[in-house]
C-alpha cells in the first residue's frame, strides 16, 4: 500500500472555522449581507461566504476586521453550483463545465450543491457527477434539505466518486437562509496563517474537515496510518471503496492502519445525537 495523495500531508497549528454557503436579503435569506457576518461574527466564526442565488453581495470588508469575508454565489440554473471568491455571476445558458471552469480561471471555489436534494435524491444525477470535470467537491451535507424534500446527506454519492476514482473533497455546508440554523454544519480549515489566500488553498487541496457538531484537533496521515484526534467523538471509522466501513473504534480518538483500504480511506466521526465529522480522502494504491 502506498499513499499517492495525501492533503494532510503539510500540518499547521491553526484551525480556522467557517462558513461557506449562507443567503441573505439580497436573495432569500433572514438577514442583511451586515447582519449575516455580524451573526458569524458573534459565533465564533473565522471565515463566511456569501453565496446568494445570482447576485453578489458586497459588503466593506473594512467593516469587520474580525472574519474573513468571502464574495461568492449560488448559480441558480436548474441544477446549483456554490461559487466561491468572484467577481460576477455568470449566465444560466453556459454549460455546467463552461461554470466551472470559469470559476476555476479567476481564482475561484467550485463545489456541486446538495446532490440528493428533491424526491428522487436526484438535483445532481450519478451520470452528471462524474461527468463533469475539476469542480473541487460536492456538499456532503447541506443543512437546509433537513427541510425539504431528499436527503441533507450525500455520503453515497461522495463514496461512488471516489470509488470510480475521482478526487473530490466533501463540505459539509449550512446554506443559511434563517438564523435558527446558524452553527448547524462547517468546514474548519488548518492553515498556516489567517488570511483568505491560506484559507482558500486549504479548502481546494483538502486540508480541512467537514462537521456537523463534532470539533477535530488533529489529523495525521503518515506511514500507513490514519489518526484523527477529536474533542468529543464517541466512535470514529474507517471508510474505504464503496463505502465500506473497515474498523470501527469507540471513543474520541482512533489510529487506524491503511493496509486494508482500496483507492481511498476517510474517516467518519460520530458524535452525539446527529452530531458528525468527516475527514477527507488520501488516495491509495
Ligand atoms: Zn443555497
Amino acid at each position: 500500500m502506498a499513499i499517492l495523495r495525501n492533503p494532510y500531508a503539510q500540518r499547521y497549528p491553526l484551525w480556522l472555522k467557517g462558513n461557506l454557503h449562507a443567503h441573505t436579503t439580497l436573495s432569500d435569506g433572514e438577514l442583511s449581507p451586515d447582519d449575516t457576518i455580524d451573526a458569524f461574527i458573534r459565533r465564533g466564526y473565522d471565515f463566511v461566504a456569501l453565496t446568494d442565488h445570482d447576485v453578489i453581495a458586497n459588503p466593506n470588508e473594512a467593516h469587520f476586521p474580525q472574519i474573513l469575508v468571502f464574495a461568492g454565489v449560488e448559480h441558480s440554473a436548474q441544477q446549483h453550483i456554490l461559487r466561491v471568491n468572484i467577481t460576477g455571476t455568470l449566465p444560466h445558458d453556459l454549460s455546467y463545465q463552461s461554470v466551472i471552469d470559469l470559476t476555476l480561471q479567476e481564482g475561484g471555489l467550485v463545489i456541486l450543491n446538495h446532490p440528493n436534494w428533491g424526491e428522487n435524491f436526484d438535483h445532481w444525477r450519478d451520470s452528471q457527477l462524474l461527468h463533469l470535470q475539476r469542480y473541487h467537491g460536492i456538499e456532503i451535507y447541506n443543512n437546509v434539505i433537513e427541510y425539504l424534500e431528499g436527503s441533507p446527506y450525500a455520503l453515497d454519492r461522495w463514496d461512488r466518486l471516489l470509488s470510480e476514482g475521482r478526487q473530490v473533497w466533501g463540505y459539509a455546508n449550512e446554506d443559511t437562509h434563517r438564523v435558527f440554523q446558524m452553527g448547524s454544519a462547517w468546514n474548519a480549515v488548518n492553515v498556516r496563517e489567517r488570511s483568505k489566500e491560506a484559507v482558500l488553498d486549504a479548502l481546494k487541496d483538502g486540508r480541512f474537515y467537514a462537521s456537523t457538531g463534532v470539533v477535530i484537533e488533529e489529523i495525521v496521515v503518515e506511514d500507513g496510518y490514519y489518526r484523527v484526534h477529536t474533542m468529543n467523538a464517541r466512535e470514529l471509522r474507517l471508510i474505504s471503496l464503496r463505502g465500506q466501513v473497515i474498523e470501527r473504534v469507540s471513543g474520541s480518538k482512533a489510529t487506524f492502519s491503511l493496509s486494508k483500504a482500496g483507492v481511498y480511506a476517510r474517516v467518519e466521526v460520530i458524535g452525539e445525537g446527529e452530531a458528525r465529522a468527516w475527514t477527507q480522502p488520501v488516495f491509495v494504491e
